[in-house]
């Protein structure tokens, strides 16, 4: 029996059709959620933990869900974070700290429209395989894709990062 794959409504990524959990606002199928988690759990083994992790940003913010006010949030925020690392070299951890302060306050974040045109790099295109330098980098990659992705959006995120505050 050949295993069916579905592409992922967000990334565009070719993921086994399974019938999992998905997250309550970040979107993607369940495969690629799963996907995901297995991705968390090889970042533990590896000691990239929690504040470090800049996988989850290039996730979030590649998986924006269906308009809403918690999904505005989590594409708005993740983003500055990918803008704040890979434009202006601030650490994954200190962006992680600045987000509380960026949404202080506003929960009304404007609706960013997601990318039309494939993604560069999906969390498939990861080794499967590979020490944590091999995986960081990748992953670093992949996050630089997903944020080119976003570049209809660059002013907005920049001028939000120069307010220090979102919206
Ligand atoms: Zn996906």
């Amino acid at each position: 029996m050949s295993t069916a794959f579905v592409a992922c409504p967000d990334c565009g990524g070719q993921f086994p059709a399974v019938d999992g959990p998905t997250h309550a606002y970040v979107g993607g199928s369940a495969g690629c959620w799963a996907a995901f988690g297995e991705l968390g759990g090889r970042e533990l083994q590896l000691g990239i933990l929690g504040p470090d992790r800049l996988s989850v940003h290039a996730y979030m913010a590649q998986h924006p869900g269906d308009r809403g006010r918690r999904q505005a949030q989590s594409v708005g925020i993740h983003l500055m974070v990918l803008c704040a690392v890979l434009e202006r070299s601030v650490s994954v951890a200190d962006a992680v700290a600045a987000m509380p302060a960026w949404l202080d306050g506003r929960p009304d974040v404007p609706w960013l429209t997601a990318p039309t045109e494939p993604y560069a790099a999906t969390i498939q295109t990861l080794p499967a395989t590979g020490d944590r330098p091999a995986l960081e980098s990748a992953v670093r990659l992949w996050a630089e894709g997903v944020w080119t992705g976003w570049s209809a959006h660059h002013g907005t995120i920049r001028r939000w990062l120069d307010l220090g505050a979102i919206g």
